[in-house]
């Protein structure tokens, strides 16, 4: 898919930790540059406001679990966070109810399907399946602590702030575009309570959905955001342990098998990292132990990932040495079996 971008980068083998900070640098915003004048992809409209956004705007950002920041471009410009909420829901939701809970009410495979099939859930029983499509997202944010829509709100929002490192506001205008033209996540949440596999009130527990999805951030948040997910649920800036390293383990699995919805097998191959996408044009990719990349691009491939924002992955991964399934033979030392 992507190999062509990187054939002529010096490759690291290595998983262990990332080049001097320099080089890192450097290579973001090589990245950057490379890929800021391709020009595939369509910004999403199914969601009117969203159509508004502006084609050009590319930022990226490596934030090292030392707290060390590299940014190239548009880091600064905010959007809504969209999907990429789901996987740190899903994390306060694994530290609310645990590992256990989460696999049994929810489930942590792949569907296969789009984020917003319906079909998925009447093939599979009326499971959500996974928390990363939208069914699944709907029924974990409805497990977050809280008596009421108005307290899971809350906990939400401040989780996710948590995990930022700053108070995350919310996009009114895109709270109401998505409110007046959501019918489908209604209809995915209506089917949902009539399988008995929502807790709560379906169209309230749609709002706080959207709500979640509505927080505005940035390519620096996301990098930080992933960044206390690769550092064991320390947030590398404020330093505040946000979720265990538990909880953090079990999210990137998640995010490993389905974060990349219907493509996230196609991701892993290429990019090899456990990654969340939204259709805004975000992405954050998380290298455990190391850090996280945050990608900004509004255009979108067919499963509504960012077409800049999946290159520049692509190519940070192969450069900085990030994929977890990459390895080399140990030299052999004095002690060994012999062959
Ligand atoms: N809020 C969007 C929706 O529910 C999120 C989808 C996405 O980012 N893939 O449709």
């Amino acid at each position: 898919m992507f190999e062509s971008d990187v054939l002529d980068v010096p490759q690291r083998a290595l998983t262990g930790d990332l080049p001097e900070e320099s080089r890192v640098g450097e290579l973001v915003r090589d990245a950057h540059s490379r890929f800021a004048p391709v020009t595939h992809g369509t910004v999403a409209d199914y969601i009117p406001v969203l159509a508004e956004a502006d084609p050009d705007l590319f930022g990226l950002s490596l934030v090292e679990v030392d707290g060390t920041v590299h940014d190239a471009g548009d880091t600064v410009a905010t959007f809504s966070i969209q999907s990429i909420s789901k996987a740190f829901v899903l994390a306060l939701v694994c530290d609310a109810i645990g590992h256990e809970e989460v696999h049994r009410i929810v489930g942590v495979n792949n569907t296969g399907l789009p984020f917003n099939s319906v079909i998925a859930l009447e093939l599979n029983d009326g499971s959500p399946m996974n928390p990363m499509v939208n069914a699944g997202a709907i029924a974990t944010t409805a497990l977050m602590p809280g008596d009421t829509a108005e307290e899971k709100w809350w906990a939400v929002r401040e989780g996710l702030s948590r995990f930022a490192g700053r108070s995350l506001e919310l996009d009114e205008r895109v709270l109401r575009s998505e409110s007046a033209s959501n019918h489908r996540n209604q209809g995915i949440s209506d089917l949902l309570t009539s399988y008995g596999r929502l807790q709560g009130r379906s169209e309230e527990m749609v709002d706080v959905y959207t709500r979640q999805c509505s927080l505005l951030v940035t390519a620096d948040d996301l990098a930080i955001m992933g960044a206390t997910l690769a550092d064991g649920g320390l947030n590398p800036i404020t330093r505040e342990q946000v979720v265990s390293p538990e909880v953090c383990r079990d999210t990137l699995s998640v995010l490993a098998a389905c974060g990349m919805y219907e493509l996230s097998g196609e991701w892993l191959f290429e990019i090899g990292l456990p990654a969340k996408s939204g259709v805004s044009g975000g992405i954050v990719a998380v290298a455990p132990g190391k850090g996280a990349l945050g990608a900004f691009s509004p255009p979108l491939d067919r499963a509504g990932n960012s077409v800049r924002g999946q290159r520049a992955c692509s190519y940070l991964s192969r450069a900085l040495g990030l994929n977890l399934f990459a390895s080399r033979p140990r030299p052999a030392k004095e002690g060994d079996h012999d062959a």
